[in-house]
């Protein structure tokens, strides 16, 4: 027996509660793993609430560091004894011992610290590839980034300013403020206080800037259009504030012929190619000090109701690990 998070039925964060369960023999193609450091995301409470539909009973995460037990029929390029990390479906991370798809494995270097390699995976990915394929971030482009002192977001402002971007964030007090700018962030908005747009529009000289990420989604929806120049693209990644919905296509011709893409991380990694070359992108940032993994809080995993209502009320900054 070992211990897991189960969600039982749809809703907050007290849904979640610290259970035995059993772990069956890896299956042909997986990989038990003894997890050492576990990653929150966002995207967690989306499963948690029922935003992102899953079969109940479930165990929600996403991403995970761990040592590899045990490996079922057919499983190739692994050893047991591995030192793995992982940001993948199917969900489960929120456990101290799971069977994972072994295809979704990574190898960790020994310069890269548990806690580290747990935070850096689907945050780190998901900025390598927002920045890289989503819209390729050139040295001189100005970019918008919502959510700047958050765990995308701090890592976002460094890779961007890494790359030569001029990098526009928003906070929402100043104490993220200052922490943003502390990662990279050319210009942060307060977006509690200031309108952003505007904000946006004076950097830069009334021509907007050609691409905006926001993670917040309906709250920032509009003024993320307004802050785009004619022809600039909305990546529209996340629901921090709740999901976009019922969009006239119509406001995108009115503002400028924009353009708007809804993208998630499984897509872009959906081979193994794709992932070793993320990963290895993101491991060679960390590796170089070019992004540093600020990890703003601990929770012991059995606290996971707690990390939830920090993170839901917006009191966490950078990346969050759950320890074991
Ligand atoms: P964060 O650490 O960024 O936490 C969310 C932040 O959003 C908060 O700290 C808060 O920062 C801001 N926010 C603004 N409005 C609200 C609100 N009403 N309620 C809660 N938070 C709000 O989380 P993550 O780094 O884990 O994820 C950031 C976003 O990226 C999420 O939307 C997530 O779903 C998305 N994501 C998408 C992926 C994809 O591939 N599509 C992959 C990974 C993440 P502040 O107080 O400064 O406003």
């Amino acid at each position: 027996m070992s211990k897991a998070i189960v969600v039982r039925e749809a809703g907050g964060p007290e849904m979640m509660s610290w259970e035995e369960v059993s772990v069956p023999a890896p299956a042909a193609g997986e990989a038990r793993i003894r997890h050492l450091s576990i990653g929150l995301n966002y995207i967690d409470t989306y499963f948690r609430t029922g935003l992102y539909p899953a079969p109940l009973p479930l165990t929600p995460g996403m991403e995970a560091c761990g040592i590899i037990e045990e490996l079922g029929e057919g499983v190739t390029g692994f050893s047991v004894g591995d030192r793995v990390a992982y940001a993948d479906r199917p969900i489960g991370a929120y456990s101290e011992i799971r069977n994972m798809t072994a295809s979704s494995l990574i190898k960790i270097p020994d310069s890269i610290n548990d806690e580290t390699a747990a935070a850096m995976m689907l945050q780190g990915m998901t900025v390598e590839y927002l920045l890289q394929r989503t819209f390729h971030v050139k040295p001189g482009d100005t970019i918008l980034f919502h959510a700047a002192a958050g765990g995308v977001g701090l890592l976002a402002c460094q890779w961007a300013k890494h790359i030569g971007a001029t990098v526009i964030g928003t906070a929402g007090s100043e104490e993220k403020a200052a922490l943003a700018r502390d990662h990279g962030c050319d210009h942060v908005i307060n977006y509690r206080t200031e309108d952003f747009a505007k904000r946006v529009l004076e950097i830069t000289d009334g021509e907007g800037v050609p691409v905006v990420y926001d993670g917040v989604g309906k709250d920032t929806f509009e003024g993320s259009l307004d802050s785009l120049q004619t022809r600039g693209l909305l990546v529209s990644y996340g629901n921090a504030s709740g999901p976009v919905t019922d969009v006239n296509l119509g406001i995108l011709s009115a503002k400028g012929s924009l353009y708007v893409t809804r993208p998630t991380l499984m897509d872009y990694n959906k081979s193994r190619t794709e992932l070793e070359q993320s990963a290895s992108d993101v491991i060679k940032m960390v590796e170089s000090g070019a992004m540093k993994i600020n990890i703003g809080q601990r929770y012991p995993m059995s606290e996971a109701v707690q990390a939830h209502i920090d993170l839901e009320s917006r009191k966490t900054t950078g990346s969050t690990v759950f320890t074991l």
